[in-house]
């Protein structure tokens, strides 16, 4: 039987070595001449045994790397470092360059002399490929953010001078209506009267939405979502002491929770709490005296916050919609503008909370926002 040679873990290693054709791994002796070669050279440089050992160290580097000693730099880096970056464009025979990542190492005997240089490196062409669509693919996004963010503050901008502008010929035409109204009043006939009636209540009406628009684009020109943190407390009774005339009018029960310190601006949370009351100030029975708990329960990092009523409610397929502007469920008989819940949104999106609703037709509703927040 024929004896099983002996192999060396040395003979393993460059039984290893000459079978790896995805690296390239050579070694250069202390004159700067290639002396070995593995499969790798083959695949990755095009270059053979033959037309590579005894080469010149610098035969694959591009001419202008070539032409300002590259080639030399790298192995004095390795004989003074122990070890130099081999992260380059190398040449290959066929003369395409291809984009290489790798180390060359010196290799010393016991005794610190040296022997020569160990070349280890990868065609990583492909990768810098998808690098730089991937850097182009990011500048693209910025730039689109960018723009983005500019054609939004434009559009606020816009929203705001166009409703500080409105609002001075309103005021102007309230004023008129009102003086039309009480010196010649007496001189109009009943359908006169009606008629300057219905202009004011337009008026009413186009005050509000201005000055709804107005608030909805005023939302985010702070920063709601401000290092300081909130007392929801202090929020809450300002909401409340800007209602108490509806809350009294319509003999609302109202209470809550301990409230925590949200991490928004307190204005932006004191309008949220103001516009969601007052929706469920509007929108109650007539058949039940108004109930309104506002609930908090903490969840992980965020707080969520409940409005409840026990008002009129809402169908299922308008709990997306009513938190787009001018989307109203309710005709002219509620006034509203249909901004009020868009505004929440903004303000709680903003802040990086969600809002939604849930409801139920004829007895009530809740409403939910989340924020971060710490404990009162
Ligand atoms: P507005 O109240 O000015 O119409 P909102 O954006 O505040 O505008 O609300 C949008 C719609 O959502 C309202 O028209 C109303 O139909 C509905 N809605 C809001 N809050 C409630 C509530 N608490 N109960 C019932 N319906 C509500």
């Amino acid at each position: 039987m024929p004896q099983k040679p002996e192999l060396t873990s040395k003979d393993l290693f460059a039984l290893l070595v000459s079978q790896v054709s995805e690296f390239v791994i050579v070694l250069v002796d202390a004159t700067g001449l290639f002396i070995s070669w593995n499969p790798g050279v083959e695949s990755c440089l095009g270059y053979t045994a033959e037309e590579f050992i005894g080469k010149e160290f610098d035969l694959l580097l591009p001419y202008s790397d070539r032409a300002c000693g590259a080639g030399e730099r790298e192995l004095k880096e390795a004989t003074e470092k122990g070890r130099a970056s081999d992260t380059r464009w190398l040449m290959t025979k066929n003369g395409e360059r291809i984009w290489v990542d790798g180390v060359t190492l010196a290799l010393r005997d016991n005794s610190g002399q040296l022997l020569g240089f160990g070349k280890i490196l990868r065609n990583v062409t492909a990768r810098l490929g998808m690098q730089q669509e991937l850097e182009t693919a990011n500048q693209k996004l910025q730039g689109i953010t960018h723009e983005l963010e500019r054609s939004n503050e434009d559009l606020e901008q816009f929203a705001r001078i166009a409703s500080h502008d409105l609002s001075a010929p309103i005021t102007s035409t309230r004023w008129l209506v009102d003086a039309l109204r009480m010196r010649h009043g007496s001189r109009l006939d009943p359908d006169g009267q009606l008629m300057v009636e219905q202009i004011s209540q337009s008026l009413e009406r186009m005050a509000d939405l201005v000055d709804a628009v107005l608030a909805h684009a005023l939302v985010g020109t702070s920063a709601i979502a401000g290092s300081e943190l909130a007392d929801a407390e202090d929020a809450f009774e300002s909401a409340i002491k800007n209602l108490r005339k509806d809350i009294e009018l319509a003999k609302a029960a109202i209470s809550h929770d301990p409230l925590p310190r949200l991490q928004i601006e307190e204005n932006a949370l004191a309008q949220l709490f103001q516009n969601l009351l007052s929706n469920s100030i509007k929108y109650r029975r007539t058949d039940v005296p108004l109930s309104i708990r506002v609930t908090a329960v903490r969840e992980m990092s965020m707080w969520k916050i409940g409005v409840h009523d026990n008002g009129m409610g809402i169908e299922r397929e308008w709990f997306e919609r009513i938190f787009q502007p001018f989307q109203r469920r309710h005709g002219l008989e509620i006034a509203g503008t249909g901004l009020g819940l868009a505004t929440c949104k903004k303000i709680v999106t903003r802040a990086g909370g969600n809002i939604w609703v849930e409801s139920k037709l004829g007895s009530g509703s809740s409403f939910f926002f989340t924020l971060p927040g710490k404990t009162a």
